[in-house]
């Protein structure tokens, strides 16, 4: 039993694991589309080798990825259903806090890479000197603001403009800045060889989380897994990526239109190595403490009125969602099972031991209440074991008003038979004087050897005449027996019957007492005979007072 149960558990296990190996159906993948934030680059490397190299698929997902550029917002495509995620920025915050229901899913970049470019104008010194200057801005530029308004620039007088794209253009015409990307732009305006400058946040303290991966807060709910292993998948690809950049550069360069040449992707991605920091973070991790920093700084600059739980915000992994909740029941319950039936199989084992060990305790107790009571020369019933079966029978009289004879019989002249055979052929008349006993009773009878040579054998629900024709038998018998002995002599013995029926419910004792006179009748009219305790009624044909 044990053996089918092992074996129903390792196929269940067996099915348990298998499951999500199961779940990567190719034709049945799950359909999401990415909103990247900016044009494609080496800025995206994670989610294109997540998709390249197949970790999406094995994550059940059918990933598309959608270009940005200057005038995207990520999350009004995603809140607009046009994409299921989104690459954001540290704003999302303030989307969030104006009731949009926005979820960060994971802090790809743990530094924003945001920072102002300006030309290096003479005139242009520190941020202050852009009010009343023109800038160009991209959507959700807003840590930007954050970091302007903390070192005390009036927001108001900059003036800001759509942003075309290409930071080439602060050189040119009406404005002089823009904002950009240490990652990016710093390597493009170096490229022109133009001297330009840059205002970095971080140098006053203002850090932010740069790309931000999100989704819906309906989406999460709903797709709870799928989310999760779209991360995973993703942070699979960030770190593969940063692990094998030539290859991934050649992937980005084949498979998509990018705008940069292989140096640019290079540049690109040497700084964003240094704000993933892949050695000390864990990829994607958020910290609720840094975004609520990030409100904060957001409040003190004026950009964010409402207030917004961050634990809402942060995307929350439902341990008990999809696959993973069936095969967490399922687990739970193999070992539900495998302890039950361990304990079962324990309970089993150790009540057949106890049975067994019940068993043989009680045989053997039966085995010595019957030595007890067993007279070892003859077989019969030993004085003790004759009056306790005795005793039995007179209450069952008692209670039923049945008739109960008594038989004493005692061999003649043993002392002389011992004597004159010897004591083992004494042993072996005794014997043979029993077997008589038993061949001639009923099943019912009581036969004792109550010592000596001295017999007694009770005959429940029966009448003296009853028990007088047992002694008759049993005297013939005996007498008509010749033991042939070693010596090659004859030996032949006598008994002496008292026979009495119980009389006005009388105790045993008193019964025995009466068949004690019967029997010393008997021997006193001569021996070999059968007598009540009025008179000798039967004798053997060698009895000397033969009736
Ligand atoms: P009676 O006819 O008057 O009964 O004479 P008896 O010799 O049989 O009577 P008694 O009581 O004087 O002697 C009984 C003898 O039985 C004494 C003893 O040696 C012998 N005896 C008692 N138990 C055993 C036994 O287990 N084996 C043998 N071989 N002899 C026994
Ligand atoms: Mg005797
Ligand atoms: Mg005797």
């Amino acid at each position: 039993m044990m053996h089918r149960i092992h074996l129903c558990v390792l196929v269940l296990l067996a099915a348990t694991l298998s499951w999500p190996a199961a779940a990567v159906d190719n034709d049945n993948l799950f359909p999401v589309r990415v909103q990247l934030k900016w044009y494609h680059q080496f800025q995206f490397a994670g989610y294109y080798t997540a998709l390249e190299k197949g970790f999406f698929r094995e994550a059940g997902l059918d990933v598309t990825l959608i270009e940005g550029g200057p005038q995207i917002v990520p999350a009004d495509q995603v809140l607009s259903g046009a994409a299921e995620f989104g690459v954001g920025t540290s704003a999302l915050l303030i989307a969030r806090s104006q009731g949009q229901p926005i979820v960060a899913v994971a802090a790809v970049f743990q530094h924003s890479p945001y920072i102002l470019v300006t030309r290096d104008d003479p005139g242009i010194r520190t941020p202050r000197d852009l009010e009343g200057k023109s800038i160009m801005v991209e959507p959700n530029a807003e840590e930007l603001f954050a970091y302007l308004s903390h070192i005390g620039v009036n927001l108001a007088a900059v003036k800001m403009v759509e942003h075309t794209g290409s930071p080439l253009d602060i050189f040119e015409g009406d404005f002089v800045g823009a904002t950009a990307y240490t990652s990016n732009e710093p390597y493009i305006l170096e490229k022109a060889g133009e001297p330009y400058r840059i205002f970095d946040p971080k140098q006053v303290g203002i850090d932010f989380y740069g790309d931000t991966l999100f989704t819906t807060e309906a989406f999460a709910e709903k797709h709870n897994d799928r989310v999760v292993a779209f991360r995973d998948a993703l942070i699979r690809g960030w770190r593969y990526a940063l692990q094998n950049r030539e290859e991934i550069i050649d992937l980005i360069k084949n498979n998509y239109q990018i705008r940069a040449d292989e140096d640019r992707l290079r540049f690109e991605s040497d700084d964003i190595r240094r704000l993933l920091i892949p050695d000390l973070i864990e990829i994607g991790y958020m910290n609720p403490e840094r975004w609520r920093q990030i409100a904060g700084d957001f409040r003190a600059a004026g950009l964010m009125a409402g207030d917004v739980d961050i634990e809402d915000f942060i995307f929350k992994p439902d341990i008990t969602s999809g696959w993973v909740w069936v095969a967490y029941i399922l687990l739970i319950s193999i070992a539900v099972i495998l302890v039950i039936s361990v304990i079962l199989a324990k309970f089993y084992a150790l009540n057949r031991s106890l049975k067994a060990e019940i068993a043989k305790r009680s045989a053997l107790e039966t085995e010595l209440k019957q030595l007890a009571i067993t007279d070892h020369g003859t077989g019969v019933l030993n004085r003790r074991g004759f009056l306790e079966a005795a005793q039995r029978e007179i209450d069952r009289a008692n209670r039923h008003s049945s008739p109960i004879s008594l038989l004493e019989l005692d061999l003649d002249h043993f002392k002389q038979i011992n004597d004159n055979y010897g004591h083992a052929a004494g042993d072996r008349a005794l014997s043979m004087v029993a077997d008589i006993c038993e061949d001639i009773n009923r099943s019912l009878d009581i036969i004792g050897r109550m010592g000596g040579e001295e017999f007694m054998i009770l005959y429940p629900d029966s009448g003296i005449q009853g028990a007088l024709n047992a002694a008759e038998r049993i005297l013939q018998s005996v007498s008509n027996k010749h033991l042939e002995l070693d010596d090659g002599r004859t030996l032949t013995v006598t008994v002496s019957i008292g026979v009495v029926e119980r009389q006005n419910s009388e105790t045993m004792e008193a019964m025995m007492q009466r068949a004690d006179q019967a029997m010393y009748a008997a021997k006193n009219r001569g021996r070999n005979l059968v007598c009540t305790v009025e008179d000798c009624v039967i004798c053997s044909d060698e009895s000397p007072q033969a009736r």
